[in-house]
């Protein structure tokens, strides 16, 4: 990181979205002497940003951006005057999972990233850093590498780098601004001068060196799907557990506390649920799935495809527990779904465990009442009916959504908690009220093992927790 370098003077970051916007956001703020443009095609997001209300939700990203906005961080859609100005570029577009027409089931989607690296490459002329900072196939800066040479004018050079990105959304601010590590995949050091050692010295203006880790590219590009897939197999396997609890007596909290301990193992990212979401853990594990089997490993693909098919059965074995209890039907019935984003403190409704419980309840015809505290009721509507045209009609018919807890839950035969939002704890929910205005009995079906079962049973609700079984 002490090699010769070029100081960055102006950074373009393509695509202004939950990675790009609070990156780059951070970056500006502790870098006040570099120009930093986030640029969008998506003009509403763009005027979002460049208004009161930004785009997305999360903790202290409203500060961070009033800091340097319209100083020395700019939003806009004119993202060829941004590359164009940029020493270096930050590509952060989407790469969606596709569904492979091709017999490998899913893909990563590289349109985005393709579309970005030729803009790059029509418009550069002067030498730029290019950096992944979208999480992508192993071997993709390749790529990036061929098409921006095959483009480019002659004379102009390009440095590829793999910075892929750690942050939890819901806690992004802080994970930026405290982060485990940075990571930067190089491959090369040309004409003299490291990209590597000039993305370091933006990255140390607030991050200790010793958390800067250098690697070559394919390690940094498949290190960031590895660290994903670990994550969402722990979540897979104390779900996995949770079934064995549930059928046992054994209680899930317990068993996670006990293994926790083990210093090998840690305590962290150990809570059953009914499954993960968010836009990321299954689509890189898909990722990781189909890079498997191209690479001819068809035992590997299955292995982590296992950790996605556990994820979808602990959905199903939660939403058949729900029916089962309610006397095995929800017709005539109201179940009210607390939260709706994938988890809380996000309004990101990406793969959200909700969508499936609230799809199935439909399809058994309940009436089901939604209530999130951040996620828009557009949003609500965009996930429950962009798949498949007959669940579509049966959820316009049967779905509402709320402006509290309490409304959704008024004549509810159930309530079932899909977001571990802090309002939905029985230390901020008044539940005895809740429970007043319920049907009886009134069951609770807490997905995220966030409320107190002694004081839930006590009011008089019967209580399923997932990995523990039913109380009271
Ligand atoms: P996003 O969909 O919120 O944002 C991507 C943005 O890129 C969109 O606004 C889109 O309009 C824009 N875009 C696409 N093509 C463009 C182009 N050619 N020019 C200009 N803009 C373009 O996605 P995200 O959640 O920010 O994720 C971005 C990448 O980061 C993905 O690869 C994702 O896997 C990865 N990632 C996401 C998270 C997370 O928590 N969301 C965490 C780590 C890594």
């Amino acid at each position: 990181l002490n090699l010769p370098h070029r100081k960055v003077n102006s950074i373009c970051c393509i695509g202004a979205g939950y990675v790009g916007g609070p990156t780059c956001a951070v970056i500006a703020a502790a870098n006040p002497h570099i120009n930093v443009q986030i640029v969008d095609v998506n003009q509403s997001r763009i005027d979002a940003w460049n208004s009161d209300v930004l785009p997305i939700y999360e903790p202290g990203l409203a500060e961070t951006v009033a800091k340097s906005r319209n100083r020395n961080l700019f939003f806009s859609t004119n993202v060829s005057q941004a590359i164009e100005e940029a020493d270096l570029i930050f590509v952060s577009v989407n790469t969606p999972t596709k569904k492979s027409g091709m017999g490998r089931g899913f893909a990563a989607d590289l349109g985005y990233v393709e579309a970005a690296t030729r803009q790059i490459a029509k418009i550069a002329k002067s030498d730029k850093i290019v950096v992944e900072k979208s999480t992508v196939p192993c071997r993709t800066a390749q790529s990036i590498r061929l098409i921006l040479e095959a483009n480019s004018r002659s004379g102009v050079h390009f440095d590829i780098l793999s910075n892929p990105e750690f942050l939890a959304e819901g806690t992004a601010i802080q994970d930026l601004m405290h982060p485990d590590r940075v990571l930067i995949g190089s491959q090369d050091t040309v004409a003299g001068f490291s990209a590597c050692a000039s993305l370091a010295e933006v990255y140390s203006a607030w991050v200790p060196r010793d958390k800067i880790i250098t690697m070559n590219v394919w390690s940094s590009e498949l290190s960031k799907l590895a660290a994903n897939a670990m994550l969402a197999q722990r979540i897979s396997s104390i779900n996995a557990l949770s079934a064995i609890c549930e059928a046992t007596g054994a209680d899930v909290d317990e068993v996670a506390h006990a293994v926790g301990l083990d210093s090998r193992i840690g305590p962290k990212f150990l809570k059953s649920s009914v499954g993960f979401g968010g836009s990321c853990f299954r689509k890189d594990i898909l990722n990781l799935v189909y890079l498997s089997e191209s690479l001819n490993l068809p035992e590997v693909a299955a292995y982590w495809r296992q950790v996605v098919e556990m994820n979808e059965y602990q959905k199903f074995r939660f939403a058949r527990k729900v029916l089962h209890s309610l006397f095995d039907t929800m017709s005539n019935k109201r179940i009210a779904v607390f939260g709706f984003a994938f988890k809380k403190d996000t309004g990101d409704t990406r793969e959200s465990a909700a969508i499936t419980l609230v799809q199935s309840f439909a399809e058994e015809m309940a009436s089901v009442a939604i209530y999130d505290p951040k996620v828009e009721e557009r949003q609500v509507w965009l996930e429950l009916t962009s798949n498949d045209t007959d669940i579509e009609a049966k959820v316009k018919e049967r779905v509402t959504i709320c402006n509290s807890a309490l409304e959704a839950a008024g004549g509810a035969d159930a309530i079932v908690i899909a977001t571990e939002w802090d309002e939905f704890k029985d230390t901020n929910l008044n539940y005895a009220d809740v429970y007043r205005v319920m049907n009886k009995p009134a069951f609770i079906f807490d997905g995220r093992s966030i409320l107190n079962a002694g004081v839930i049973t006590d009011i008089g609700f019967k209580l399923h927790t997932i990995g523990k079984g039913t109380e009271g």
